[in-house]
């Protein structure tokens, strides 16, 4: 058997539970976006790890080292986000092959820096090594939130409607541009900048896990497609989705109707959109949607609605049941 044949999470399920005995009341493990580590009675620190490879994650002729430093880092913080903590430090390991040019890695810095800078989250330590022809970049982030406002993928109930903030889509559309080559006009340059420099939704997972009406809540790194059969599994809910209602951006349907792309595809199974995914007790909907339009620049969506049963994922297009691409994103598989 080779790790193709299981994948990622399939690995993971093979030694997981063996570290279970070692895990102290409180504290929470592999499973979520974050681990938490009880920090006292009220606060956990929140512990997320990323690791990012040349020609795997990024490519390395396509993004400028400032952008690759930015988003390094930006993944961490999303998953900090989605546990609806606030970052604290940082950690930064570098894999580096040694023909690399100091300016470059000065300017990877400078992006890492800067958006440091500006959610007050210093570098604290790392590691740097030689590495034989890929650079390899692994990023550790601690984050700190009130253990009462800390929301897990497991606490989706029934009824509940499932909603993401922003736009889907983007962030792989600007992959289509870079990968076929397209010309950088306006509007394709607008993509790839969503896909190089997300933003994480710090702000953003704050304020929703200070409302009690938000229940589950998780970053969009994979695509809905396989992030919410996250959400599913650990709460053992299922969903319906209503991919007319997937928020996807103007600038994402014209350029699907140029270059004939799937956008519902994009939105649904793209993935590094670094969006919020969570879900909302029904009642409460109307208040959540216009005290939070009122505080940020974009909008929350409703995409569909959690309901009793197995965890599943049931696409429908105007009432009626349709299938789409499920796979989702799988690093191992052959593809
Ligand atoms: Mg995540």
């Amino acid at each position: 058997m080779e790790l193709k044949d299981i994948g990622e999470f399939g690995f993971i399920k093979r030694f997981a539970h063996k570290f279970d005995k070692l895990i102290g009341k409180e504290e929470m493990g592999i499973g979520d976006d974050c681990a938490l580590l009880p920090l006292n009675d009220t606060e956990t620190y929140v512990v997320t790890t990323d690791l990012l490879i040349e020609d795997i994650h990024f490519l390395k002729t396509k993004i400028t080292p400032e952008d690759l430093g930015h988003k390094s880092l930006a993944v961490s913080l999303s998953d900090i986000a989605a546990m609806g903590a606030y970052p604290k430090f940082s950690f930064l390991s570098l894999g580096v092959p040694k023909q690399t040019s100091v300016e470059y890695l000065d300017a990877f810095m400078n992006g890492y820096q800067k958006l440091s800078e500006k959610y007050h989250t210093p570098l604290m330590g790392g590691d740097t090594t030689k590495s034989s022809d890929k650079l390899m970049i692994n990023v550790v982030v601690v984050g700190q939130c009130k253990k009462s406002e800390v929301r897990l993928r497991s606490m989706a109930k029934d009824g509940d409607l499932i909603c993401v903030t922003g736009n889907l889509g983007d962030s792989a559309g600007g992959l289509h541009v870079l990968l076929n080559n397209a010309a950088l006009t306006g509007e394709s340059e607008s993509l790839v900048k969503k896909h190089h420099n997300p933003e994480p939704r710090i702000k953003e997972g704050i304020w929703l896990s200070n409302q009690n009406s938000v229940h589950a809540m998780m970053d969009i790194s994979d695509g809905i497609s396989s992030d919410l059969m996250h959400i599913l599994n650990a709460s053992q809910k299922s969903a319906n989705i209503d991919v007319k209602q997937l928020p996807i951006s103007s600038l994402l349907q014209n350029m699907a109707k140029k270059y004939a792309w799937n956008e519902i595809e994009l939105a649904s199974s793209g993935g590094e959109d670094y969006e919020l995914l969570f879900t909302v007790d029904r009642k409460d909907i109307d208040r959540l949607h216009k005290e939070y339009k009122s505080r940020f620049t974009d909008e929350i969506s409703v995409i569909g609605e959690i309901k009793q049963g197995q965890a599943e994922i049931k696409w429908f297009e105007n009432g009626n049941e349709i299938s789409i691409n499920k796979s989702g994103f799988n690093h191992f598989a052959n593809s």
